[in-house]
C-alpha cells in the first residue's frame, strides 16, 4: 500500500475502483474531494488463478490498472494500490477490501456497481459487515441501464437481439435519416457481412497501431512472468493499449485504417492474419478506457463523412449498440442461475489442447495459437471454430465458460458467458440464439483458407480422413435429433439429415464415438 490514513483527518470517502472500471470521469468519482477522499485498487491473486488465466489477459489488467494508479496519483489523488503478493495467495479481492476497511475507516464507501455478479455480492457483503455506509452507483458505460433491458424483456416470450437494436437506434439517434427512419432504408445489412476472402486472400491490410510496453507495462510484463509463469499464453508480442489515450489512437487507427472494410469480410478468416479488419476494442471498451458512444459516434461520423460504406457502419455499430448491450441485458436478467445452465446435457472434458493449441485440426491450431499468443481471436473464430468444436463434441458448458474467460483479454464475464453458453453452446435452450450455431468443415472452408494445409477434408464425414467437424456435425444433429425437430430454423437442417440411410448413420456415431474416446484419453494432464 503506498499511502496509509495516518496523519491525515478521517477519510470522507473510499472510492472502490476494479480492474475493469478504469476511467477517471465514471460516476464513482462524481464529488471526488482530494483532500478528503481516496481511491482503492487491489491486484488479488485469486483473480487470475480461479480459472486458468491467460498471461496476456494478466498483463493487460494490470498494465491498464498501474497506468490508472499512476495518473489518479498525478492528479494529486490519494491511492490505496495493493500490489500483486510474490507468491500464491488466497486472499480474494473482497478480503483484501475487508482487511483495509478495518484500518481505513472511511466515512463511507463509494463504487461503481460491479460487472460481475458474483463480485456484487461479495463486495455487498463485505461493505455490509462493516456497518459503514455504502453507495453503488449505477456504471454509466453502458447505453442501456438494468431498468431499461428488464422494461424491454417484460412481456415477452422470446428475446431477440434485431428488436432490441432498433429500439437502441431510435432511442439514441444512430443511424437515423431526419425523418427518424434507418439509414438506407434499412435496419441491418448483415446479408453484406458475410464474405470470405477467395482464393487469392486478403489484400492490403494494414496491422493495428501497436503500443510497445513503457517502464510500467514492462514491470507488469516481468511480474506476470515470475508469479503466473506457467499460466497459459505468452507475452512477447504484447502491444495492447493500456490507457486511455493510448486507447483513443486505437480508435482513430481502425476508423482509417479498417472500418471500411470491417462490414464485408466480418466473419472471413485466413492464416497467419488475426486481425484481419477488426477493430481490437473490445479490451479498451471493457475496461473502461474508452467509452462505446464515443466508438458508435466516430463511426457514424465516418459514414457522414463518406469516407466509410454504410453496411460497415451499420455492421460495426451493430456490435457495439446492438449484442454488446443485448448481451449484458441477457447476463444481469438471468444471472445468478444461467451459468448452471446445460440445456444439451453435455459432460465431456474440455480437450487439452485448447491450452496449447497442439492439434492437427488446422483451423483450432490457428485460432487457438493465436489465442494464446495475442489473448485475441476475432468472433467468428470463437464461434464457429473454437466454439463449435466445442459444442460438437459435447463439452461441458461451464468448462468452456472458464476457458473463454481465461484466455481473451476483453473477457469479463457479463459479455463472456452469454457468448460463451448462449450464443455458442446453446446451453441456455434459446435465449441468446434462436438454434444451435452449428456447421460442419464445409463452413470453415468457405470462410477461411485453414483446410487447404490441414490432413483433413472437409466434405469427408467417414474414414480416415474425415474432417472431425464434419463427423460431429452430423452426430450432434442426431443426438439431438427429437429436440431440434421442434425448432422451425433447424428444419433444412434436418431434411439433409433425414437423407442419410441407417449404415451411414451407424458409421458417423461409431467414428464420433472413437474420436471423442481419443480426446478424452488424451485429455487427461494437459493442464
Ligand atoms: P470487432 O469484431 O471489431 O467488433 C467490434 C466490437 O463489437 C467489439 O469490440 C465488441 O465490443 C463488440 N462485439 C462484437 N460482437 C459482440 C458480441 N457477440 N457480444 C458483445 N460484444 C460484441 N466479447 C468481449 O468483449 N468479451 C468476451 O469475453 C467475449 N467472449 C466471447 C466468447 C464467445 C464464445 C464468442 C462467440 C464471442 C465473444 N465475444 C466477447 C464477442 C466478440 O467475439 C468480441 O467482442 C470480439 O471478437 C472482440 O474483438 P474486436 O474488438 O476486434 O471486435
Ligand atoms: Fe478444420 Fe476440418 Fe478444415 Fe481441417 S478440414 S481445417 S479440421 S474444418
Amino acid at each position: 500500500m503506498d499511502a496509509t490514513h495516518t496523519g491525515h483527518a478521517r477519510l470522507r470517502q473510499l472510492v472502490v475502483v476494479l480492474g475493469d472500471q478504469l476511467d477517471h470521469d465514471s460516476a464513482a468519482f462524481e464529488g471526488f474531494d482530494a483532500r478528503q477522499d481516496a481511491v482503492w485498487m487491489a491486484e488479488a491473486h485469486p483473480e487470475s488463478t480461479r480459472v486458468w488465466v491467460s498471461q496476456p489477459r494478466i498483463a493487460l489488467f494490470l498494465a491498464a490498472m498501474r497506468h490508472f494508479a499512476a495518473k489518479c496519483r498525478a492528479r494529486g489523488w490519494r491511492v490505496h494500490y495493493r500490489e500483486l503478493a510474490d507468491g500464491p495467495s488466497m486472499a480474494t479481492l473482497a478480503m483484501l477490501l475487508a482487511e483495509d476497511l478495518a484500518t481505513l475507516r472511511p466515512a463511507r464507501v463509494v463504487m461503481v456497481e460491479p460487472g460481475e455478479w458474483a463480485l456484487r455480492a461479495a463486495v455487498r457483503e463485505v461493505v455490509a459487515e462493516t456497518g459503514l455506509p455504502y453507495e453503488e452507483r449505477e456504471d454509466r458505460h453502458f447505453l442501456c441501464s438494468h431498468a431499461e433491458f428488464a422494461r424491454h424483456a417484460e412481456g415477452r416470450k422470446q428475446l431477440r437481439m434485431e428488436f432490441f437494436y432498433r429500439e437502441m437506434r431510435r432511442r439514441h439517434a444512430v443511424l437515423l435519416t431526419a425523418e427518424g427512419e434507418p439509414e438506407g432504408g434499412e435496419w441491418n445489412f448483415d446479408s453484406e457481412n458475410r464474405k470470405s476472402f477467395g482464393r487469392g486472400g486478403p489484400v492490403d491490410i494494414l496491422p493495428p497501431q501497436r503500443f510497445l510496453p513503457d517502464e510500467i507495462t514492462a514491470r507488469v510484463i516481468e511480474d506476470v512472468l515470475r508469479v503466473f509463469g506457467s499460466h497459459p499464453g505468452a507475452l512477447d508480442d504484447f502491444d495492447w493499449p493500456v490507457t486511455a489515450a493510448e486507447a483513443e489512437l486505437a480508435l482513430q487507427d481502425f476508423i482509417e485504417h479498417r472500418l471500411a472494410r470491417f462490414g464485408d469480410h466480418q466473419d472471413a478468416m485466413w492464416r497467419g492474419e488475426p486481425w484481419l479488419f477488426h477493430a481490437r476494442l473490445a479490451a479498451a471498451m471493457n475496461l473502461k478506457l474508452l467509452d462505446p458512444r464515443q466508438v458508435i459516434a466516430a463511426a457514424e461520423q465516418a459514414y457522414r463523412d463518406g469516407s466509410v460504406p454504410l453496411a460497415s457502419v451499420e455492421g460495426f455499430i451493430r456490435q457495439i449498440l446492438g449484442w454488446r448491450e443485448y448481451v449484458r441485458g441477457v447476463y444481469w436478467l438471468h444471472m445468478p442461475g444461467y451459468l448452471e445452465r446445460n440445456a444439451l446435457s453435455a459432460r465431456e472434458p474440455l480437450p487439452g489442447f485448447y491450452w496449447s493449441g497442439d492439434t492437427d485440426l488446422q483451423c483450432l491450431r490457428e485460432s487457438i495459437g493465436q489465442t494464446l499468443r495475442y489473448g485475441y481471436a476475432h468472433h467468428i473464430q470463437r464461434l464457429m471454430v473454437t466454439g463449435l468444436f466445442a459444442l460438437l463434441v459435447g463439452v461441458e458448458p461451464k468448462r468452456v465458460h472458464e476457458w473463454y474467460l481465461a484466455v481473451y483479454v476483453d473477457a469479463v464475464e457479463w459479455v463472456e458467458l452469454p457468448n460463451t453458453l448462449g450464443m455458442s453452446q446453446f446451453a441456455d435452450d434459446g435465449v441468446m440464439a434462436s438454434k444451435p450455431y452449428v456447421a460442419s468443415g464445409k463452413y470453415i472452408e468457405r470462410m477461411s483458407n485453414y483446410c487447404r494445409s490441414c490432413r483433413y477434408d472437409p466434405a469427408l464425414a467417414t474414414g480416415p480422413d474425415a474432417c472431425p467437424f464434419t463427423t460431429l456435425y452430423w452426430d450432434f444433429l442426431l443426438r439431438h435429433e427429437d429436440a431440434l425437430s421442434r425448432n422451425q430454423r433447424m428444419s433444412m437442417q434436418l431434411r439433409n439429415l433425414a437423407r442419410l440411410d441407417a449404415p451411414r448413420r451407424q458409421a458417423i456415431v461409431q467414428q464420433a464415438e472413437a474420436f471423442r474416446a481419443g480426446l478424452r484419453a488424451a485429455s487427461g494432464g494437459a493442464r
